[in-house]
């Protein structure tokens, strides 16, 4: 693993253990803020019990005064009808005053709706309430709040017994006013709902049930249950803002991104040092050792950048790279020269190529091209494909019977045979071995062969070959020339002379012949030649040989001699044999010599 590899996984290794950690403190803090939350709640549900017990109380208090007055006892024994209480219900706010004798019937009533400031009529179902209840009951409830519903409307209500004559009751209505009272008092919302049901986790302070609903992240909802002594249940609603709440969960939220942009901060800043002064020297330093390893090369400086341990190591390794690169280079240059001397001392020529170049060669080479370049025009002109492997030129004259023809020294022709060996996967050893005077003799054999000694012409073998060649490729004329009355020329002048003139009419032949045309002797004083030349053209050309040969003075010492030859030709294309031709050629001779010698016959 690479050390970057290492430090990134060190980084994600922190960075998950700090943000775990970061968790469990921003979920504390939220656990914290739902804790001080529910206190919050608890004292807003106790603050609520309070002030409905001060109603009660005071609502307690009224009944029990007028339990004692004397005006309500004189209303209740002496029936008098006149009393003022619109004044006393408004004063004390309250909703409900009801005087009942022993028997529960009302005797006196007085309903204020304390919103409007308005006196209401009894209901009869109010009557019915009285009719049922059991009241002695409720009036020995003294510390207790004390609730019912008349009409729907939720009261905190008190009873309070006149003795031996009836009840006073008193009750105050928990209408839009009250709870709006109760709302400024707590600092929360306040509603009434009439049935609700409390979820498991509900909590009971003093009397009161309650649950907290948190569905909302602006505000919570607070459900107490208030129990109705004389019907079932209802509820007061509190709803309250989730300010300290929501102000942990932003500022966790804040110390979260705080953290992130932090620890993204810290690891780019930790991140660029540490690989500015460790991990990219340590990395040069091992990609330089591997660049070594490798024998890329040798001479590896490696940049020194700060006075630490690395810059020391880093100058230990560049100072042992250099003395290694001096010594491996003395001992190569040592080999090297040796190899050259060994490849000097050689009497052939030999290079080192890898089939395209030379890369070094010995003095023998230099001797005689001086350079590669007059080397390779030389393998350029050997094939005529400049782009052709060395190799396969060298390849191709390795044997002596296949010699490369090489000018050197601008002029002087010399014939070299190749012999190839591989010295490693893409080199190769080549000696180049001098056959130039094994290969003037082989040529001399070879024209030996070929030539007639006397004459200097082609033989009969040669002069039929190429004949046969010719006839392959092209058109032309043949023309057979045989001196007239020539064993008298032998038998009078001798051997000698006859052998003289044989040898100056093959001469003027040739001399009166293009280059490119061909002459043999085919035997005896009897010549071939092969003419370029066009059917109509063969006869003159047959004639001027003729006359030459006829006009021409043969001179041996005090001997002036004159001769003439006959011609028999024919014109050859591609529809018969040599030897057909041939044989039409000799008819044609016969013609010329029966018709008197010194003629050209063409058939
Ligand atoms: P014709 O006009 O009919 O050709 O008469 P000819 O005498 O030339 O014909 P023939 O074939 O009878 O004689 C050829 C002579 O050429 C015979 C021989 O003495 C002579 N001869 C052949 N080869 C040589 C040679 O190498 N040297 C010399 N000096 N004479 C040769
Ligand atoms: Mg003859
Ligand atoms: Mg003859």
């Amino acid at each position: 693993m690479t050390i970057n590899k290492k430090i990134f996984l060190l980084f994600t290794c922190l960075f998950m253990l700090l943000l775990t950690l970061i968790f469990f403190i921003l979920k504390d803090r939220e656990s914290n803020a739902l804790t001080f939350e529910n206190n919050l709640v608890q004292n807003r549900v106790i603050s609520l019990h309070k002030m409905l017990n001060i109603k009660n109380l005071l609502l307690n208090n009224i009944s029990y005064e007028y339990s004692k007055s004397e005006k309500i006892i004189d209303i209740l024994t002496k029936k008098e009808t006149y009393y003022d209480f619109h004044e006393i219900a408004s004063n004390l706010d309250i909703s409900y005053f009801i005087v009942l004798d022993k028997n529960k019937n009302i005797k006196y009533s007085e309903v204020f709706d304390t919103s409007s400031k308005e006196y209401m009529d009894i209901t009869s179902s109010i009557k019915y309430f009285f009719d049922d209840a059991n009241l002695d009951k409720y009036v020995n409830m003294k510390d207790k709040i004390k609730f019912t519903t008349f009409e729907y409307e939720k009261l905190i209500f008190s009873i309070e017994k006149v003795e031996g004559l009836g009840y006073i009751f008193v009750a105050k209505a928990l209408n839009s006013s009250f709870l709006s009272e109760l709302s400024s008092a707590l600092d929360v919302y306040v509603s009434l709902l009439p049935s609700y049901t409390l979820n498991d986790n509900y909590k009971t302070v003093n009397d009161f049930d309650y649950d907290i609903n948190r569905e909302e992240l602006e505000s919570l909802y607070i459900n107490v249950k208030v129990n109705d002594y004389f019907d079932d249940s209802f509820y007061l609603f509190l709803k309250m803002k989730r300010e300290i709440f929501n102000e942990i969960k932003q500022s966790n939220r804040l110390l979260l991104e705080l953290f992130f942009v932090s620890f993204l901060l810290f690891i780019f800043i930790i991140f660029v040092f540490i690989n500015k002064i460790f991990t990219s020297r340590i990395e040069k330093i091992s990609k330089t050792v591997k660049a070594v390893s490798q024998k890329k090369d040798l001479v590896q400086n490696i940049e020194l950048i700060y006075d630490d341990e690395i810059t020391y190591l880093t100058k230990k390794m560049n100072e042992m790279f250099k003395t290694i690169h001096n010594s491996q280079t003395e001992t190569i240059k040592k080999e090297r020269d040796f190899l050259q001397s060994v490849l000097d001392s050689q009497q052939h020529i030999i290079f080192i190529t890898d089939g395209s170049e030379i890369h070094s060669a010995n003095k023998k080479f230099l001797e005689l091209f001086q350079n590669s370049n007059s080397f390779m025009n030389n393998i350029a002109i050997l094939d005529n494909k400049t782009k052709l492997n060395l190799l396969k030129i060298a390849q191709k004259h390795s044997s002596i019977d296949k010699p490369a023809k090489f000018t050197v020294n601008n002029s002087e022709e010399k014939y070299f045979v190749f012999d190839i060996s591989r010295v490693e996967l893409r080199k190769y050893i080549v000696c180049m071995n001098d056959v130039s005077n094994y290969n003037k003799k082989i040529k001399e054999l070879e024209n030996k062969a070929s030539i007639d000694e006397l004459t200097s012409c082609y033989n009969k073998s040669s002069i039929t070959n190429y004949c046969k060649y010719w006839l392959d490729i092209k058109e032309f004329g043949l023309i057979i020339v045989d001196i007239d009355k020539f064993k008298n020329v032998n038998d009078t002048y001798g051997h000698f002379i006859g052998d003289c003139i044989l040898k100056d009419v093959a001469s003027l032949l040739k001399a009166h012949l293009q280059s490119d045309d061909l002459i043999g002797r085919f035997g005896g004083e009897e010549f071939i030649i092969a003419v370029n030349t066009s059917v109509e053209n063969l006869s003159k050309i047959a004639n001027r040989l003729r006359s030459m040969i006829e006009q021409k003075n043969f001179n041996y010492e005090k001997l002036n001699l004159r001769i003439t030859a006959s011609f028999g030709c024919t014109y050859c294309t591609k529809g018969k044999s040599f030897e057909e031709y041939f044989k039409i050629a000799d008819e044609a001779l016969y013609l010329a010599k029966n018709s008197g010698r010194n003629k050209v016959m063409k058939k």
